[in-house]
């Protein structure tokens, strides 16, 4: 305890260099004021002419200079939520313990906090802050963000970044820093453990060594971090673009063990790594584009393996078919929840986009009308995708059920038809190994009768 007071207090001596802040010029930082957002602009504008400082904060600042399309655009100032508030037409005061303000405009939320001070004293055994909301000084708000990165303002009238703890410096090399002691700001706060590994796979940058080191020596301590904040790091990290590079980082430094512990079995599985990798290159393609994650979609994908493998074991000993595979899903889901907690609504939607899995090869006519009234069937359908591009379905039937999702009613009623009479792709639907073999030679007319050996549709 002593030990850890005595580095908060050496760490806050060096947190700000003596000779004060850079203020860099738009040649320096590079910063295209035409991109920043129009309302963050408004909101520094309103507060300037009140008297107070204002700047754009944290990740915009971080991302316009490397040149990334910010995901929003905090504000940060000297004036205090109920000074900020009545300035502006639609705002209001959110969060308990600090509070700060959310400005309006449209689609648009500016989050507006007021400069924040460094954690005093309050921690948990293992160095953990439990109270962080007194208002400081600009100085102390740069001193208590985490990276150096992350810790730049701008300001836009004066089109000037004011850089504590050579952050653009940092940025430039593509090194990410904590600012302050490295091991007491992890205990601090472990979560930062997992954005050092997201800003590194984000930007190609990497961690520099003094902040790297305790890494893997502290993993262990996310555990003791508040569930659904660690679930939101988690996420964020798996859904930055980069996340395969993000698994294996967080494999190499020992935190998976805290989070995902299964994905270290399924890495060890035949294939399992594979299958992750596919799942994931098709998030981030979707990042990329612009287009949303569903986070139960991305946790059934990265602990499917393990689900199937269960699965296999039930059914060599001759568990029923749907039976062996709720018991499978509901055993990898126990597990996982030993660690990383996931939302008991994300829980039931991979529940349902598993279970979905054991219908489409089996499908019946009336099973297929009922599977596409379940909320889950259009994600259910895109990770049959994933499976087929394993290598674990076959793609022309996997295609098969994506042509139905994408479909009409009349299309789909005329393709459900079609199966029926037993087209091609339809037949891979309704065909099944056994009826197969069963089929005597030269007798194509078996083809085209509905298989109707389909597993029990226990699931609907
Ligand atoms: P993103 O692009 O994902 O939004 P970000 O850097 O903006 O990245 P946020 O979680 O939005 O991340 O946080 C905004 C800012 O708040 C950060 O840039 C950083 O300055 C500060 N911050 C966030 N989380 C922490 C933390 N755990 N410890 C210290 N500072 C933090
Ligand atoms: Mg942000």
């Amino acid at each position: 305890m002593l030990k850890q007071t005595i580095k908060h207090f050496v760490s806050r001596l060096f947190a700000t260099p003596p000779s004060g802040p850079a203020r860099l010029s738009r040649d320096k930082h590079g910063i295209d004021r035409r991109l920043v957002s129009r309302h963050a602009i408004k909101v520094c504008e309103v507060l300037n002419q009140q008297g107070f400082d204002a700047y754009i904060v944290g990740g915009a600042v971080r991302d316009l200079i490397v040149g990334l399309q910010p995901k929003d655009f905090d504000v940060a100032t000297n004036a205090t939520p109920n000074q900020i508030r009545p300035l502006f037409r639609r705002a209001r005061i959110i969060g308990k313990r600090f509070q700060l303000v959310h400005v309006v405009f449209g689609q648009e939320i500016i989050e507006t906090s007021t400069f924040r001070a460094p954690a005093s004293g309050e921690t948990d055994q293992h160095g953990r802050i439990l109270r962080d909301n007194e208002f400081g000084s600009h100085e102390e708000d740069a001193a208590r963000r985490d990276f150096t990165i992350n810790a730049l303002y701008y300001d836009p009238l004066k089109e000037e970044v004011i850089d504590f703890h050579q952050g653009v410096a940092d940025l430039k090399n593509r090194v990410v820093r904590m600012i302050g002691d490295p091991e007491t700001r992890f205990r601090e706060d472990p979560v930062r453990m997992l954005r050092a590994l997201r800003f590194q796979a984000k930007l190609g940058a990497r961690i520099d060594p003094a902040t790297e080191a305790p890494i893997m020596r502290l993993a262990s301590l996310v555990e003791h971090v508040p569930a659904s904040r660690l679930f939101d790091e988690t996420l964020k990290l798996l859904t930055c673009g980069h996340a395969m590079d993000c698994l294996r980082e967080l494999r190499r430094s020992g935190l998976t063990k805290s989070l995902i512990p299964l994905i270290d079995r399924i890495f060890e599985e035949e294939g399992g790594e594979a299958f992750v990798e596919i799942a994931l290159s098709r998030t981030d393609a979707r990042v990329r584009a612009g287009k949303p994650i569903s986070p139960s979609f991305l946790f059934a994908a990265l602990l499917w393996r393990l689900v199937q493998k269960r699965w296999t074991t039930l059914l060599a000993q001759d568990v029923q078919r749907n039976e062996a595979l709720i018991r499978a899903a509901d055993s990898v889901i126990d597990e996982q929840m030993d660690k990383l907690a996931i939302q008991r609504r994300h829980q039931a939607d991979m529940r349902e986009i598993w279970l979905m899995q054991a219908r489409f090869e089996r499908a019946t006519v009336r099973s297929i009308w009922r599977m596409m009234e379940q909320p889950r069937f259009r994600a259910s359908v895109d990770f049959l995708q994933l499976r087929a591009e394993a290598r674990e379905v076959d793609s022309v039937l996997a295609q098969w059920w994506m042509d139905l999702a994408d479909s009409g009613d009349e299309r789909r009623s005329q393709m459900i038809d079609t199966w029926q009479a037993g087209h091609a792709g339809a037949r891979r639907v309704g065909a099944t190994r056994k009826r197969r073999r069963r089929r005597k030679p030269g007798d194509a007319s078996s083809d085209a009768t509905p298989s109707r050996d389909g597993a029990p549709d226990q699931t609907a």
